[in-house]
């Protein structure tokens, strides 16, 4: 399965709002979720345009990660009756020089460069690693084309020495490239074949491991605790009566925990013990935690001592 929101800027996010705005790293990883959050939003703007182009019956996916010798990630796929298609998305700004020798894009912007893969690399080793995973698995192989598109309108592409350059593509131009391909090859599969092959290809996705808190090295006591106002979002709430209320601006609400027990299993890597969720509940006793995430739907697993608890959505995932 392939969740709607990457995994990956979701456990940004939620370290985020923990993290003091003071703390060393806070900078470093503000930045990179940004930048994993514009690449989704990117990725996200393709669909209508994807949407427009004329086709036999397509079926897309989005994010598509495969773990086979080594992992691949693809970011948007066509699987129609007689071609697919592996695109490749970029969301950059500011004119973009496509360098044919050293195979780099160099973008300038407010007079600083800045060097980037050539993302046609990028999906040429999708395009090798894919059909070996189909073959793997007895599915048919199509025709497979390739292209990167660029989906900020704001960004100049500089292609005048580029030979690939009808592999670049701005959104715009997206649904006519897809056209002339769909007019070269006819149907080799039924649409039902299709939905199956690509239905399967969703049950064999898989997240990347991405422990949030080792990989910058956060302690949990460097983390903000309680619970936030749902309301003004300030932290944090006061358990009064089996309710939370803000003393900032009164709100009060019985079920503004859930986010915060959704938050810890996104940074503990869906393993949060009684002892973890009563630390940051606040006002809770550790029973009164444990009850709260039964109530909740939440998993246990393991008894006594080493018992921790997952969050249901997230159970596919991690
Ligand atoms: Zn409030």
């Amino acid at each position: 399965m392939i969740p709607k929101t990457s995994l990956k800027v979701l456990k940004h996010k939620a370290l985020l709002d923990r993290l003091p705005q003071d703390h060393p790293q806070y900078r470093y990883i503000y930045d990179k979720w940004r930048q994993f959050e514009s690449g989704q939003a990117g990725e996200a703007n393709l669909e209508y345009y994807l949407k427009q182009a004329h086709l036999d019956s397509p079926q897309f996916l989005n994010g598509l990660r495969i773990e086979h010798q080594s992992a691949f990630q693809i970011d948007w796929l066509l699987f129609d009756l007689g071609y697919r298609v592996i695109l490749e998305i970029k969301n950059y700004t500011a004119p973009i020089y496509f360098d044919p020798h050293s195979r780099q894009l160099i973008r300038t912007k407010a007079g600083e460069k800045e060097v980037f893969p050539d993302p046609l690399l990028q999906v040429d080793l999708q395009h090798a690693q894919l059909p070996r995973f189909l073959d793997e698995h007895g599915i048919e192989q199509l025709p497979t084309f390739t292209a990167a598109v660029f989906v900020n309108r704001y960004a100049i592409l500089e292609l005048q020495d580029y030979p690939d350059r009808h592999r670049i593509l701005t959104a715009q131009a997206l649904p006519s490239f897809l056209e002339k391909i769909a007019r070269k090859h006819p149907a080799k599969i039924s649409p039902s074949r299709n939905q199956e092959i690509v239905s399967f290809l969703h049950d064999h996705h898989q997240e990347a491991h991405f422990p949030i808190m080792d990989r910058y090295g956060i302690k949990w006591s460097d983390l903000i605790k309680g619970v936030p106002c749902p309301a003004c979002t300030r932290f944090a709430m006061n358990r009064i009566r089996l309710r939370w209320q803000c003393p900032f601006c009164n709100e009060r609400s019985s079920d503004a925990y859930l986010p915060v027990l959704f938050d810890l299993a996104l940074l503990s890597e869906n393993r949060i013990t009684k002892r973890l969720a009563y630390d940051f509940l606040g006002g809770l006793s550790p029973d009164a935690a444990r009850k709260m995430m039964n109530r909740a739907g939440f998993i246990k697993v393991g008894t006594s001592k080493g018992a921790y608890y997952r969050h249901h959505d997230l159970v596919p995932f991690m």
